[in-house]
C-alpha cells in the first residue's frame, strides 16, 4: 500500500511514546531535576536527624516517577510512599534496591503482586493486617508491613485500641513502620498538630523496636518533637511550599511554558470565549495561548489566572476552554509576545503555589493534573 505523506507521519507518531514532543504547538513543562536532588538535601538536614522517605504517588506528582524517583535515589533517599499497588510496580521497574510502601493498603486479590514487587503494604484496618498474616502464614515468608494508626484525620488507618490488639497478640509479620498522617501539618499555629502528636505519642509503648513516621513536608518544619524516625514528604520535593503563607524556602523545580498560537485585537465591546463572559472594557490586544482545561489549567481559573509573558504579568481574559486561554497583553510592547513564543503559566516570579492559590488551588492539584499534552523536558540532576 501507497503511504501516504499523512499516513507515514502518523505511523511515527504512534511509534513515539511522547507523541506531543512533535507537535510544535505544545507546551512544555521543565522539570529541574537538580533542584529535586537540592530540596531532598535540604529536608534532609532540617529533619532532626529523621530518615526523609519521599512521597512519589500520582506519577511523582505530575513530575515523572521514572525520572524522579531515580534521581532522589542517587541522591540518597531510600524509601517511596506511592498510593496504589500499579503504582508500586510502576516505580519497581526503576528502583530495585529501595523500599515501596503503598499508602491505600491490601485489598483481597492483590498480596501476590506485593510480595512479588516486593511492596510493602500501609495496613489501614485489622482486617488488612489479618489478611496480610495469613498471607505470610500460607507462604510461609516473614514478609514486612507498616501499620498505619490514625490519630485525627478520620481519613485512612486503625484506632490506637487496634494497633494495641494487634501488638499484644502480635500481627503475623514484621512490622517495618508505624505511621500516622497530620491533617493540619501547613498551618504551624493550628491546635490540630499537638493533639495529633499527643495521640501518637500514647502509642509509645507499642511496638517499641519499631520506627514511627507522623510528619509530612509542612510536618519537618513543625520541630524535633514531629520528626520521630522518618518524615514522608513530597511538595517540598517538587518546590512548593512546605507551609501556607511566608517565603517559600524551596528551591522551585518546575516550569510550564505555553505557546502563543495566534495575537488579535478586540475592539472595544466584543466578547471572548465561551458564553461571552468578558466583554473587552476598551481596544485591547489578546494572546490566544495552548493551554486549557484539557492540559491541567482548569474553568476556575477563569478571570483569576496570570500569565507571564517575556516576564510581565499579564490577567486571563474570558472562560478558560479545552484546549485555548486567551491573556490580554495589551500593555505589552508591540510584537510582544509573538506567535510561537512561549509564555510562563508557572515559573521565575510566579511560583507553583501562587499560580494555584489564584485560583483556590493548591499546588498539589495544579502539579497532578498537568496533562501529557506538554512537552515533559528534564534539566539533568
Ligand atoms: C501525600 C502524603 C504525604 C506527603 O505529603 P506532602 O504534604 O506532599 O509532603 C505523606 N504522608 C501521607 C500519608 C500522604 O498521603
Amino acid at each position: 500500500m501507497v503511504q501516504t505523506g499523512f499516513r507515514s507521519l502518523l505511523a511515527k507518531v504512534h511509534a513515539i511514546p511522547f507523541q506531543t514532543s512533535l507537535c510544535s504547538t505544545s507546551g512544555v513543562i521543565e522539570i529541574d531535576l537538580a533542584a529535586i536532588a537540592d530540596n531532598f538535601r535540604r529536608m534532609s538536614g532540617w529533619a532532626h536527624g529523621a530518615e526523609v522517605a519521599a512521597a512519589v504517588k500520582a506519577d511523582a506528582y505530575g513530575l515523572g516517577g521514572g525520572r524522579v524517583a531515580p534521581v532522589l535515589r542517587e541522591a540518597g533517599c531510600r524509601s517511596f510512599f506511592v498510593a496504589t499497588p500499579g503504582e508500586g510496580i510502576a516505580l519497581r521497574s526503576v528502583l530495585d534496591d529501595a523500599a515501596i510502601y503503598v499508602l491505600n493498603g491490601l485489598m483481597a486479590g492483590d498480596e501476590a503482586a506485593f510480595e512479588e514487587y516486593e511492596l510493602v503494604p500501609v495496613l489501614n484496618d485489622p482486617g488488612q493486617v489479618d489478611r496480610w498474616a495469613a498471607y505470610c502464614a500460607r507462604r510461609g515468608a516473614a514478609l514486612s508491613a507498616a501499620l498505619h494508626v490514625d490519630t485525627g484525620m478520620n481519613r485512612l488507618g486503625m484506632t490506637g485500641e487496634e494497633a494495641a490488639a494487634m501488638d499484644s497478640r502480635g500481627p503475623g509479620f514484621p512490622v517495618a513502620l508505624l505511621m500516622s498522617h497530620l491533617a493540619c501539618a501547613r498551618h504551624p499555629d493550628d491546635a490540630k498538630n499537638a493533639d495529633q502528636l499527643a495521640r501518637f505519642r500514647q502509642l509509645d509503648p507499642l511496638f517499641p523496636a519499631v520506627a514511627r513516621s507522623l510528619a509530612n513536608s509542612g510536618g519537618v518544619m513543625l520541630g524535633a518533637d514531629y520528626a520521630f524516625d522518618m518524615a514522608r514528604v513530597g511538595i517540598a520535593l517538587y518546590g512548593g511550599a512546605p507551609l501556607d503563607g511566608g517565603p517559600n524556602p524551596m528551591d522551585p523545580v518546575v516550569r510550564v511554558r505555553a505557546r502563543v498560537l495566534q495575537i488579535r485585537q478586540v475592539p472595544r465591546g466584543e466578547t471572548v470565549g465561551y458564553d461571552a463572559t468578558f466583554t473587552a472594557p476598551r481596544d485591547m490586544r489578546v494572546a490566544v495561548v495552548a493551554a486549557g482545561y484539557g492540559d491541567g489549567w482548569p474553568t476556575v481559573f477563569t478571570g483569576k489566572g496570570a500569565a507571564l509573558a517575556g516576564g510581565a504579568r499579564v490577567p486571563f481574559v474570558g472562560r478558560v476552554s479545552m484546549d485555548l486561554n486567551a491573556l490580554d497583553v495589551t500593555g505589552l510592547p508591540e510584537g510582544q509576545p509573538a506567535v510561537g513564543d512561549l509564555v510562563d503559566l508557572i515559573g521565575p516570579g510566579l511560583g507553583v503555589d501562587e499560580a494555584a492559590g489564584r485560583a483556590g488551588l493548591i499546588a498539589y492539584e495544579l502539579l497532578t493534573a498537568l496533562s501529557r499534552r506538554f512537552e515533559r523536558r528534564y534539566l539533568p540532576a
